[in-house]
């Protein structure tokens, strides 16, 4: 089963934040322990009489307010959301990040979340179905951090299979998201640390954190699914995502590619409305 760990990162409610991002990864369930382990290693080399209290969160670690982190420099704190995100980045191959960055004021009246969530559901459903296609049959299983925005996110997954149907995602995922205290599991701090580079990325414009990890994010045909950036306000945002979907329309505008490719046909496009 491939299981993919979301988290978010900003919230919907502060106005001092553009973005909300809903983002994580995608590993396959037998990859889990491998990135358990070398967390552990990350939290020993930190905290070495006690490495199992050490809870990997980037926005924790970035402020430096509560131990261990206030202990640290700036650079050291830093340091060590970067050493999470490397152990994503080098781990294996298969393992995909996933995020939705959700420009808030371009969609008044809707929730930031529920947007997000819903677009990750069928990204990580076509995801599934182009490993299908490949000979994969393998069903997927999406797990969500317990803490996380607990009314949206558990509302809808309260109502998983009513709105599974509606947005056709029901083939290839388990009918019902799994919640997990964060606190227990190790790759769900990696999703953390993805939501939150990718966060930095969007809200400050601060790159050195997605950096590491951008060709992790799921892609084929040289357009990046994994990655969408949900906004009305640049209509030539040259970020990852945008790019690589104007690519895309511009190839297929141009008769180089059949029109509606299929991962793009469901409405992925990044610019709305
Ligand atoms: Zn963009």
């Amino acid at each position: 089963m491939h299981l993919l760990y979301l988290d978010d990162a900003g919230s919907a409610a502060n106005r001092n934040e553009e973005y909300l991002v809903l983002g994580g990864v995608s590993v396959f369930e037998a990859q889990s322990s491998f990135f358990t382990q070398e967390l552990d290693k990350l939290a020993e080399s930190i905290h070495p009489s006690a490495p199992h209290e050490v809870e990997f969160h980037a926005s924790e670690i970035f402020a430096r307010r509560s131990p261990p982190w206030d202990r640290m420099s700036k650079a050291e704190a830093q340091g060590v959301i970067k050493g999470v995100l490397r152990i994503l980045a080098r781990g294996y191959d298969s393992a995909r990040a996933f995020a939705c960055a959700v420009h808030k004021a371009s969609f008044p009246g809707v929730d930031p979340l529920e947007l997000a969530f819903e677009d990750l559901c069928s990204r990580f459903d076509r995801y599934l179905a182009r490993l299908r296609a490949a000979g994969d049959r393998q069903r997927g299983l999406i797990i969500l951090d317990e803490s996380a925005h607990e009314t949206t996110l558990q509302r809808m997954a309260r109502e998983f299979r009513t709105l599974g149907t509606k947005w056709g995602v029901v083939r290839n995922l388990a009918e019902t998201p799994l919640f997990v205290n964060s606190g227990v599991s190790r790759v769900l701090q990696i999703a953390d640390h993805v939501a939150y580079a990718v966060f930095r990325r969007y809200n400050a414009g601060d790159t050195q954190y997605f950096d590491l990890i951008a060709s992790k994010f799921d892609a084929a045909g040289g357009v990046v699914h994994g990655l969408v950036h949900k906004q009305r306000a640049e209509l030539n945002c040259m970020c990852p995502a945008c790019l690589s979907r104007r690519v895309l329309d511009s190839k297929q505008d141009r008769g180089v590619l059949p029109d509606a490719a299929p991962e793009e046909s469901q409405g992925a496009s990044s610019v709305e409305g």
